[in-house]
């Protein structure tokens, strides 16, 4: 079958791709620990299910407005209010399926072939085949281990041209889990504003912050900062409700509308039931979300110190969201393999830990492991990894 050109040039994610190779060997009767899928493992709170339930009942199970309910956008609004303070109309929400579908609908409604955006790595994986998906060019700052990954504002300049439009921010990472401060955030953000670069701020992992660290938007920074921003955010991580697919969008009013067009003619609204899954979830109790946060934050500081005290193996230890982010290179070099990738797959075919290689985040040396599971499942995925090193090195 001849395929469009476009979809050619994009690569499956390779997150999902390892969930998926993980529940193949899980249906074919395997004992895998899946350390490889980018979800909360709690439940969603029952207070969130039984409003969906309610909502299906009373018959709100038809077509919605496509960019939302509005008392969908009124809750966003008054979460975004609650937390950072900012004054949002609800003419600058749009909601959609999931962050990921809303962050589709930005490149969509920005990018004219051949505009560039900045993506610093390691990244997030949807984010290049997204930006490519829309004509876009992605362009690439790598940052080091040694600096935290993160980017400056010289990487800034060096990697900025005419034709950059926008610059995403993940904060805290996926996949690293690191947290840019306010006074990092600074120098970026009137880079940007200088140079008339579209800040596009993912915040999906903001509810999850651990051991003191404090969460800052760029978009905080003062009110021309706010209007040069795209506030990503949703109910995916910090509500555990990652299958219901709502996200959100907070930004200026056209391109909201413009986002809103482009879903017009795809999706339509999201899920009627769902929307009222989440107007629960911002406007009910937010104890659930403090519960899980320190749940992972255990997990965390558990596996941490077992993690990174693995011969030829570093970790800069994550700030938030429920990743760690190895270089497993000399490990993997030790071990005998020619790539790290071969090494993640060797580890699924030999222990079966489904962890995920670097590449898809853009850094090859490493691999993504997430904490969303038991501390008794990752107390034993470490003993399956220390087995396999034993057995290769
Ligand atoms: N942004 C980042 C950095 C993510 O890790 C994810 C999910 O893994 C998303 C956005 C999308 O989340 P969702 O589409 O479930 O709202």
């Amino acid at each position: 079958m001849r395929l469009s050109k476009r979809v050619e040039t994009i690569t499956p994610s390779s997150t999902l791709a390892i969930t998926a190779k993980a529940a193949e060997l899980k249906a074919q009767g395997y004992d895998v620990i899946g350390l490889g899928a980018g979800q909360p493992d709690f439940n969603t709170p029952d207070f969130i299910i039984e409003a969906a339930y309610a909502a299906a009942k009373a018959g709100h199970t038809k077509y919605t407005a496509t960019g939302g309910l509005s008392e969908l956008k009124a809750a966003i609004v008054g979460k975004l209010k609650r937390d950072q303070n900012f004054d949002y109309d609800p003419t600058q929400i749009l909601v959609g399926n999931g962050a990921k579908h809303v962050l589709y609908l930005l490149f969509q409604a920005l990018l004219n072939s051949g505009d560039e955006v900045i993506i610093p790595a390691p990244y997030w994986v949807s984010y290049p085949e997204q930006v490519k998906l829309a004509g876009g060019v992605p362009v690439f700052i790598a940052t080091a281990e040694q600096n935290h990954f993160k980017m400056t504002v010289a990487d800034l300049e060096k990697t900025a041209t005419h034709k950059t439009r926008a610059l995403i921010i993940s904060s805290p990472s996926n996949p690293t889990g690191m947290i840019y401060s306010k006074e990092e955030l600074e120098p970026i953000a009137s880079f940007c504003l200088k140079h008339n670069i579209l800040i596009i701020s993912d915040e999906i992992y903001e509810k999850l912050i651990y051991n003191g660290n404090t969460f800052f938007s760029i978009a905080q920074l003062s009110e021309r900062v706010k209007k040069n921003t795209v506030v990503i955010n949703g109910v995916s991580k910090s509500h555990s409700m990652t299958g219901w697919r709502i996200g959100y969008a907070a930004a200026d009013a056209g391109l909201i509308k413009a986002m809103t067009a482009v879903a017009s003619h795809s999706t339509s609204n999201p899920v009627s039931i769902s929307q009222y899954a989440a107007i629960a979830a911002y406007n009910g109790p937010q104890e659930s979300i403090e519960t899980m946060r320190q749940a992972f934050e255990k997990r965390l500081n558990t596996i941490y110190p077992r993690l990174s005290a693995l011969p030829g193996v570093t970790c800069i230890k994550p700030q938030g969201a429920f990743y760690l982010f190895p270089n497993v290179r000399k490990l993997s070099d030790a071990c005998g393999f020619s790539s790290v990738t071969e090494w993640s797959a060797a580890l699924l075919d030999e222990e079966k830990v489904a962890i995920v290689p670097g590449a898809g985040f853009g850094m090859p040396d490493y691999v993504r492991l997430s904490y969303a599971t038991s501390l008794e499942n990752l107390e034993h995925a470490l003993d399956r990894i220390e087995h396999f090193i034993k057995k290769h090195r």
